[in-house]
């Protein structure tokens, strides 16, 4: 049984030290908890430790955790959609998630806000630095007039930018993608008519600390908690 309790100390310390490093408030860093593969139980554990953002990537194994867990705690954490969402799942993630972080096209968006029903959908778009063409995510290029699409959407609530450092970085290499992420979060605010997109959604396990010293607001950590998947 991997230490819950002792490893979320640890990581709490460790947002702490990097917020520290740059001159940050730790409570500026809203830390979500991956549980893919994880069993409700652990999620349920970690809740009871104080882990309030729970992140899933997939909409199929979340559907009956997401349950589970309510059973389990009887209080709902905030759910985070971080994986890839295929627009015919889009109504079953709304009934799922609080926020939907890997919107990665337009066409995605609309069906989110198409589906809506009344409820305004908290999103973040999540954008690709690497050079891998078959990664989901926008290309930094792309960012502003998809912002700019999806601003107009009135159910939606832009909140800000995701990323995933490419595959293989080395941490200098995941350092510059989220200090890329930040710049264009910071170019965004100044050319877009709503200057919201205050979430910066950036930093796993193998390089969170370093993410919140480029300015992430939201780390998205699995392993560091719940310990290696099986
Ligand atoms: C799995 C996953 C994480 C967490 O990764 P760890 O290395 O376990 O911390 C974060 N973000 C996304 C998009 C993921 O798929």
């Amino acid at each position: 049984m991997a230490d819950l309790r002792g490893n979320i100390e640890r990581v709490r310390a460790s947002i702490a030290d990097a917020a520290a490093r740059a001159g940050r408030d730790p409570g500026a860093v809203t830390l979500v908890g991956v549980s893919k593969t994880q069993p409700a139980e652990a999620v349920a554990e970690v809740i009871g430790l104080g882990i309030e953002h729970v992140g899933e990537n997939r909409v199929q194994e979340a559907a009956g955790k997401v349950e589970r867990v309510q059973a389990l705690v009887g209080t709902r954490p905030h759910w985070h959609l971080i994986g890839t969402l295929q627009r015919n799942k889009a109504r079953q993630a709304l009934d799922l998630f609080d926020m939907i972080q890997s919107v990665d096209s337009v066409r995605l968006a609309e069906t989110l806000a198409a589906r809506a029903e009344g409820r305004t959908v908290s999103i973040l778009l999540e954008v690709y630095f690497g050079a891998d063409p078959d990664r989901p995510g926008f290309r930094p290029a792309e960012v502003e007039e998809a912002a700019r699409r999806m601003l107009a959407l009135e159910s939606l609530d832009v909140q800000g930018l995701m990323t995933v450092a490419p595959f293989g970085s080395t941490p200098e290499q995941a350092r510059a993608a989220f200090r890329r992420l930040r710049q264009l979060r910071e170019q965004l605010q100044e050319r877009l008519p709503v200057a919201r997109l205050t979430e910066l959604s950036m930093g796993m396990t193998d390089d969170y600390q370093l993410a919140i010293e480029e300015g992430a607001t939201i780390v998205r950590v699995g392993r560091a908690i719940f310990g290696e998947r099986g």
